[in-house]
């Protein structure tokens, strides 16, 4: 039965599954092996009822169907016109339409933001200021007997993460597996994860920098007077980082939890800085929790091409970066674009309303492979071939590792890859130029 099916690369999330296999019957994905519920959906959604099949231009207030010329010559007078354009998204996109994108962000002088800066964009900028030691999944499943996640729940986020890569697996240097791993939960609910760790503190929302610079003083030998922080008795933390100190490697998983309560990027920041100093004692490294399958990916391609992260601005003939100003969601809110391209995310949905209706304003060109509220608003819609099933591409793995991603079928209707219709739209305006 297996010999019908083909291996491929799941575009699920920041994991990218690479043992996935599809069964394709008459150009459709009719079974799947090894994926979860998350993978399932993801690579279902090539046979969804909301594809976008053809190219969509808003006349009299409707979207309606048009050739992919007219669509592109709409395209291009809404990007042209506009003084200060914002692309964003790119996160579930190729690297090399992410480039593509660069180089259009370029050429009309706008600013280029990927969805990092409303999730793991935190990590990043914390692993400037403070140093960042890290490792491979690879590596982790190999050699880690201690495994943290702290603010993240990846039973929902990552659902293969416990199987493939930490708890579960049997590694190099870890042959009895979970029997010689440890996992702790750090979160402020009992989480499904929480419920099959060894160990689970629930710790007061808002308190996670507290509590990471009280086991910083106790890792040194400092005296730390409160009975509790954060909610957790100062016996238990002096026993964890006992504990801590005799592992052989221990990895601390990042998520959004940490990385978006009360303190942001400083709690990242200081976490990174315990890890490095648990270093004196054993290997201990941190990964974040990347969601999207190419978030990392734009992370990287961004700063090859323009040496910052996320949050570029390009409109003043060279690059500018500072987060929380020339970041996405802030623009916005603060309306000093004047259109947006939107590339394979969804921002009307994902931002909150006062911003979203902000969006819905200005002239809005979509570019997706499913029909979503942004698409719904936008004056022009191209509809995208799937990276990773209906397209070829690169992407970063939450690790940074670079997974190729292969094309398996041919895509719908008149779908064309993204970093295509990018090529499309920067050909048309070097024709106007
Ligand atoms: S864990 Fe992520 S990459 Fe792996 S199968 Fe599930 S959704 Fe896909």
């Amino acid at each position: 039965m297996v010999k019908d099916f083909i291996q491929v690369v799941c575009p699920g999330c920041g994991l990218l599954c690479d043992d996935i296999k599809v069964k394709v019957e008459s150009g459709k994905i009719v079974s799947t092996l090894h994926t979860c519920a998350r993978g399932e959906w993801a690579l279902r959604n090539a046979n969804s009822g909301a594809r976008l099949t053809a190219p969509l231009v808003r006349k009299n207030g409707k979207l309606v169907k048009v050739t992919f010329e007219e669509a592109l010559t709409r395209a291009v007078d809404v990007l042209l016109k506009a003084e200060r354009p914002l692309l964003w998204g790119w996160s579930s996109a190729s690297v090399e339409a992410q480039r593509m994108g660069i180089r259009l962000a370029q050429c009309l002088g706008g600013v280029i933001d990927s969805t990092s800066s409303i999730c793991h964009g935190s990590s990043i900028l914390a692993g400037r200021e403070a140093g960042f030691r890290t490792a491979t999944l690879g590596e982790v499943k190999n050699r880690a007997d201690l495994i943290v996640y702290w603010g993240s729940d990846p039973s929902h986020s990552h659902p293969r993460h416990l199987s493939r890569y930490t708890i579960i697996p049997r590694g190099m240097y870890t042959q009895m597996g979970y029997e010689q791993k440890q996992l702790m939960i750090i979160d402020v609910r009992k989480s499904r994860t929480g419920k099959v760790a060894n160990q689970l503190l629930e710790i007061e929302p808002n308190k996670d920098y507290e509590l990471i610079l009280a086991m910083r003083m106790i890792l040194k030998g400092k005296n730390v007077k409160q009975k509790e922080v954060a909610g957790i008795p100062v016996k238990t933390l002096n026993q964890i980082i006992q504990t801590w100190k005799t592992q052989q490697f221990g990895v601390i998983f990042v998520g959004l939890g940490l990385s978006m309560s009360r303190g942001k990027y400083r709690n990242i920041e200081a976490l990174y800085k315990l890890v490095q100093e648990l270093n004196e004692y054993a290997r201990f490294v941190a990964i974040p929790m990347a969601g999207h399958y190419n978030m990392v990916g734009f992370n990287h391609v961004s700063t090859w091409l323009t040496g910052q992260p996320f949050g570029i601005d390009l409109s003043r003939g060279d690059t500018y970066s500072n987060p929380g100003e020339t970041t996405g969601a802030e623009i916005i809110a603060r309306e000093e674009f004047d259109a947006m391209l939107a590339i394979a995310s969804d921002p009307i949905s994902m931002m909150p309303l006062s911003i979203a209706r902000k969006i819905a304003e200005k002239p809005l060109v979509a570019i997706n492979c499913l029909e979503n509220p942004t698409t719904r608003n936008a004056d022009v819609v191209f509809p995208a071939a799937m990276t990773g099933i209906e397209a070829e591409g690169t992407a970063y793995r939450l690790d940074s590792v670079p997974i190729r991603l292969k094309k398996f079928i041919e895509p719908c209707g008149e779908c064309k890859p993204d970093e295509e219709i990018l090529s499309l739209i920067l050909e048309k305006i070097g024709a106007k130029h």
